[in-house]
C-alpha cells in the first residue's frame, strides 16, 4: 500500500501531558479511515497536528511522500489536505457565500470556483437559500455541511474531519455523511475522527482505536465493529 498519509511514531504534548504518544498510522489514497476512542483519548490533538495547527514533539508526518510535520496550516492546505475542525470553524458574521469563498482562497481558477459554489447552492438548498445571510444563523447541521463544502472547495486530496456528527439531529447526520460519501466517490480520501463509533465504523473501510494517546487496535471497520472489546467499550453492546 502506498500511503497518502503516513504518521510514524508521532508524539504531541501540551507541556508535560503527552496527548498523543508514539502513534503510527497510514491512510491510502482512496481509503475511508476512522479513528475512534473515548473523550480525551487524543483524537482531536492528532487531527490538529496533521492539519498543521499543532507541532509534533517527535515523530514524522508524510503526505504524498513529503514531510509536512513542520509546515504551517496554510502550506498544508496548499498541498491538498483540508481539515474540518471540531466545532466547524465557521465565520459566524460572514455570509454563507463568503465562508464558501474562503475555502477557495488559494485557487486562481475563479470561474470554476464560482461554478462550484453555484452547484453547492443548488445541491444544498438550505445553504443556497441562505447564501447572503450570516453563517452564524444556520442550524448546527447546516453549518457542518457548510464547513465540509468549504473544505472541499480547496480541492483537497485528503479531508480530515473532527466529529462531524457532534450535536446534530439524526436527519442532519445522514445528510452530512451522505455528502462525505459523495466526496469520497468523487475521489477524495477521508480520515474521520468520531465519538459515535457505530456511525464511523459503518461509513469507513478501516479504523484505528485510540486510548490514552496510543493506538490500541487497528483493523477493517467491519472487523472492529464485530470485535467484542470494541462492542463493549464503544458500541454499548455486550456480545454479537
Ligand atoms: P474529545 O472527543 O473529548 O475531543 P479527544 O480524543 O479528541 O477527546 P483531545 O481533545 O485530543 O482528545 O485531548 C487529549 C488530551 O489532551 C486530554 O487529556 C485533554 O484534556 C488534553 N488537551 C487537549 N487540548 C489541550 C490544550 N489546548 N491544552 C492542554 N491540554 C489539552
Amino acid at each position: 500500500m502506498t500511503a497518502l498519509l503516513a504518521l510514524n511514531a508521532l508524539t504531541v504534548a501540551y507541556g508535560k501531558l503527552h496527548a498523543v504518544q508514539d502513534v503510527s498510522l497510514q491512510v491510502a489514497q482512496g481509503e475511508r479511515v476512522c479513528l475512534i476512542g473515548a473523550n480525551g483519548a487524543g483524537k482531536s490533538t492528532l487531527l490538529k497536528t496533521v492539519g498543521g495547527l499543532l507541532q509534533p514533539r517527535s515523530g514524522s508526518i508524510h503526505f504524498a511522500s513529503q514531510s509536512i510535520g513542520s509546515l504551517p496550516g496554510h502550506a498544508i492546505v496548499a498541498r491538498g489536505l483540508a481539515l474540518v475542525p471540531e466545532g466547524r470553524g465557521i465565520f459566524n458574521r460572514l455570509s454563507v457565500l463568503e465562508n464558501l469563498e474562503l475555502g477557495a482562497w488559494l485557487r486562481r481558477d475563479r470561474a470554476a470556483v464560482r461554478q462550484e459554489i453555484a452547484t453547492i447552492c443548488e445541491r444544498f438548498p438550505r445553504l443556497g437559500e441562505r447564501r447572503n445571510q450570516p453563517a452564524g444563523q444556520l442550524s448546527g447541521g447546516e453549518q457542518q455541511l457548510l464547513a465540509i463544502q468549504r473544505a472541499l472547495l480547496s480541492r483537497p486530496r485528503l479531508l480530515l474531519l473532527d466529529e462531524p456528527s457532534m450535536g446534530l439531529a439524526p436527519m442532519m447526520v445522514e445528510a452530512v455523511f451522505s455528502s462525505l460519501l459523495d466526496a469520497h466517490r468523487g475521489g477524495i480520501t477521508l480520515l474521520l475522527v468520531e465519538q459515535n463509533a457505530q456511525l464511523a465504523l459503518t461509513h469507513t473501510d478501516r479504523g484505528y482505536v485510540m486510548e490514552s494517546g496510543r493506538i490500541t487496535m487497528e483493523n477493517t471497520s467491519a472487523a472492529l465493529h464485530d470485535d467484542p472489546q470494541v462492542r463493549a467499550a464503544y458500541l454499548g453492546v455486550g456480545s454479537l
